[in-house]
């Protein structure tokens, strides 16, 4: 950390420090402790490192996991970029009245918000937790991960934790690496499996990007998702779903409805704009409506959208997502209807009536799957916005 207190519990910053040989002065002459813990920390002047404060025994402080160098360098480097910006930056403030020290508090104008930057794990429920305690005070907090914690899967594919998702914005998920002096923004999260989603991962240098830059909201390529999606698909359907082991409930029950795993319908598995809402992966719950629900009704049957959602919120996860809307999942589930009406399964007769024009397809083999798919997919095309949606709630 960059800021201690003295015996006087007077305030030291090292980043305000004009040279090394002050602060070495100055370590000759002071006792530093932590803000937080009340406990002793050392102040380390090195040749590598930024100086800094650090615990002198190991620690259960909350301060002492934020200490390693490549936060404290990151941390660093984004209170100078902000800084450059003519944000007024405050580095490690204690707020008491919620009892928390974000890495940055930054101001401009109107402006206003807590950046916590982090590189390590944190449980869920305490990053959900500082988020709200943030909120109650009107306080606008950001999470940015550490570069160290982007779990990439090829260029349009990243591991999505719960932890990360709990950060996810309108303007997707940051992470920034101090060593590449990048901020990573990867942008809009299509989950294919629970931890898994499909992105654009877009690169931000900090020597020319500015901070209203990195919080826009960008532009999907649907033809890049929906040929990424296909090809992921297929290897799915190729390795048996990739749950190669016969315990798994999902092969069991197409054993049980005789369908091959490699020829599982082309109507599920498919990208829709709010598929984040749910943590359930896209494949378990959208075949639950197509075989389950939907297999329920003869041809011409007709049915309430609601009947379908509240039946299924009994089997499914939803996702936590405190920036985003919670009518994700029932939005999701009315897109994939949309998407059934345009593959000609469904017809809209009323505004949330649909009725059942046909069965499910089956295809016979693998490569008649893989150009069923090719068709189906086009279907859910439309259903990506083509202007940006609303504003972040905070
Ligand atoms: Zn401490």
């Amino acid at each position: 950390m960059f800021v201690a207190i003295d015996a006087q519990k007077r305030t030291y910053n090292v980043l305000h420090a004009t040279s090394k040989a002050q602060l070495r002065i100055l370590r000759q002459q002071t006792t530093f402790f932590c803000p937080v813990c009340n406990e002793p920390v050392r102040l380390k002047i090195g040749s590598h490192n930024q100086p800094h404060f650090a615990h002198i025994r190991t620690s259960n402080c909350p301060e002492f996991e934020r200490e390693s160098a490549y936060h404290l360098k990151g941390k660093e480097k984004l209170y100078q970029w902000l800084h450059r910006q003519k944000f007024n930056v405050e580095i490690e403030k204690y707020i008491p009245d919620i009892a928390q020290r974000p890495d940055l508090m930054a101001s401009k104008q109107d402006v206003s918000m807590a950046i916590e930057y982090q590189c390590s794990t944190i449980s869920c429920e305490l990053l959900v937790k500082r988020t709200m305690s943030y909120w109650r005070q009107g306080i606008r907090v950001i999470w940015i991960w550490g570069g160290n914690q982007l779990k990439r899967r090829g260029s349009h594919w990243l591991h999505l934790s719960d932890m990360q998702a709990l950060s996810v914005q309108q303007s997707g998920i940051l992470y920034f690496c101090p060593e590449a002096m990048t901020i990573m923004q990867c942008t809009p999260l299509i989950p294919f499996s629970s931890a898994t989603a499909f992105s654009h991962i877009i690169p931000h240098s900090l020597r020319t990007s500015q901070f209203s830059g990195v919080m826009l909201q960008q532009r999907l390529d649907v033809s890049t998702l929906l040929n990424e999606w296909n090809r992921k698909k297929k290897i799915w359907r190729h390795h048996g779903l990739y749950l190669k082991h016969s315990q798994s409930p999902f092969l069991k029950y197409l054993y049980k409805k005789g369908i091959s795993p490699s020829c599982f319908p082309p109507e599920v598995l498919i990208p829709l704009p709010s598929l984040i809402g749910f943590h359930t992966a896209p494949l378990l719950w959208q075949t639950h409506i197509l075989l389950e629900e939907l297999g329920c009704f003869s041809t011409g049957d007709t049915f309430a959208a609601s009947y379908i959602y509240n039946r299924l919120m009994k089997m499914v996860k939803i996702r936590r997502l405190p920036y985003l809307s919670p009518a994700l999942p029932k939005k999701a589930l009315l897109e994939y209807f949309q998407f059934l009406c345009g593959t000609g399964m469904l017809a809209q007769r009323d505004t949330y009536t649909y009725q059942k024009l046909r069965e499910p397809l089956l295809p016979f083999g693998e490569t008649e799957a893989y150009e069923m798919d090719k068709e189906v997919i086009q279907h859910t095309a439309a259903l990506f916005p083509t202007t940006l949606l609303e504003e972040n709630r905070i």
